[in-house]
């Protein structure tokens, strides 16, 4: 049984900052089926255990809940979400929520073109895309799998479906990918996507990160401007990880400096794992176990008090507090994630 969607009161739960919570990330699953290496590098994972996954329907008390709270925007995400079975389902409960008025995923792509057609149908009206390289060879060295024909599949397939927005998300590492910013670019313009550079962040599951392989806004912006001319703001960023740029020719694109110039200060953001633990900052030690609460049978006004609760209690701003520190490493150790795997990107979901 599918829970039907109820209209929520209009509020806007509020943290210390006066941060209020608009935005939720659902992590519907931690497998994935690449090994990213700035996210996954290693040869093994601690998986979470099956029988603590959500069901659609837990997703969808919970997400009521965030609803009551102030969440406008939702975003699936993982581990790779298109592996997670009746995806499409989820999306199509989401879209009965009228108070969400942006439903987004974000997928590696290598299953999108299988499933293009049915996530949109149910409901689904952005997709970003993550592709990191354009060449086979150092695609397949970058994720430790030769899929890159399945994701550019998936990317066409989705353009051609015609989602309100296409992004695709590349994550900028000096000297595996930095050469590629052009070629990224100009491939965004030929499918009708709009890029995000991101830095490379220090996040947990990064055990390689060091600060020289990041490769700053400026520098990004620098190199493009070297190959397009003057480059140009657009607008401001509205509580949008991404900042945007105009190139001289019209065509926009998107820089996410968490590393360097971390925007904490207007992050309304938090992350629900596959597992029902809700994390108030990506770089959180420890998160809030919902599915306990869920599953002990409290009811949707429960949950929202103990959501509005702990938001009005939140103080995070993990990226800001890393700018700080002189010997920046990577976040943790790979004992340390296997301790607790929702200190994992793939997990906690980017
Ligand atoms: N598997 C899906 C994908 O790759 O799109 C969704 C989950 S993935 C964790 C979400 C996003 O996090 C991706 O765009 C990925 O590039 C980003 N990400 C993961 N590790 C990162 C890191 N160390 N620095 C910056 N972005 C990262
Ligand atoms: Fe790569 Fe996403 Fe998988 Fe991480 S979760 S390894 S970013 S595809
Ligand atoms: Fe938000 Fe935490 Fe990211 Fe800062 S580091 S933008 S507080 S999730």
């Amino acid at each position: 049984m599918t829970i039907p969607a109820v209209t929520p009161p209009a509020l806007s739960t509020t943290d210390t900052f006066g941060r209020p919570l608009q935005s939720l990330r659902i992590s519907v699953i931690d497998r994935c089926d690449l090994r990213c290496a700035y996210c996954m590098p290693e040869e093994d994972y601690a998986w979470l255990p099956k029988n603590d996954i959500l069901t659609f329907d837990e997703i969808l008390a919970l997400t009521d809940a965030f609803i009551d709270n102030g969440v406008r925007r939702v975003r699936l995400t993982g581990g790779e979400p298109l592996l997670r079975a009746g995806l499409a389902d989820l999306v199509a409960g989401l879209a009965t929520r009228t108070s969400i008025d942006d439903l987004a995923l974000t997928t590696n792509g290598t299953q999108l073109a299988r499933h293009a057609v049915a996530l949109h149908t149910a409901g689904l009206r952005r997709v970003t895309v993550s592709l990191d390289s354009l060449k086979p060879s150092r695609f397949e060295t970058l994720t430790r799998r030769a899929a890159l024909k399945d994701v550019l599949a998936g990317i066409e397939a989705a353009a051609a479906v015609g989602f309100e927005a296409l992004k695709i998300n590349t994550v900028v590492m000096r000297d595996f990918n930095d050469d590629e910013l052009v070629d990224m670019l100009e491939f965004g313009r030929r499918v009708g996507a709009e890029v995000r550079f991101i830095e490379y962040m220090d996040v947990g599951g990064a055990t390689l990160w060091n600060r020289e392989r990041v490769v700053p806004r400026h520098e990004i912006i620098e190199r493009l401007a070297t190959r397009y001319g003057t480059i140009t703001e657009v607008g401001s960023r509205n509580r949008a990880p991404a900042e945007r740029f105009q190139l001289p020719g019209g065509e926009r694109f998107g820089v996410i400096s968490s590393t360097t110039q971390p925007f904490c200060s207007e992050c309304d953001r938090s992350r629900l794992t596959a597992d029902g633990f809700w994390y108030l900052c990506l770089y959180a030690r420890d998160g809030i176990d919902l599915r306990a609460r869920v599953r002990q049978g409290a009811t949707r006004d429960e949950l929202s008090q103990a959501i509005a609760r702990v938001w009005g209690r939140r103080a995070d701003r993990g990226a800001e507090e890393r700018v700080g520190i002189v010997e920046r490493g990577a976040l943790y150790q790979i004992e340390e994630l296997r301790q607790d795997p929702r200190r994992e990107m793939h997990t906690r979901g980017g």
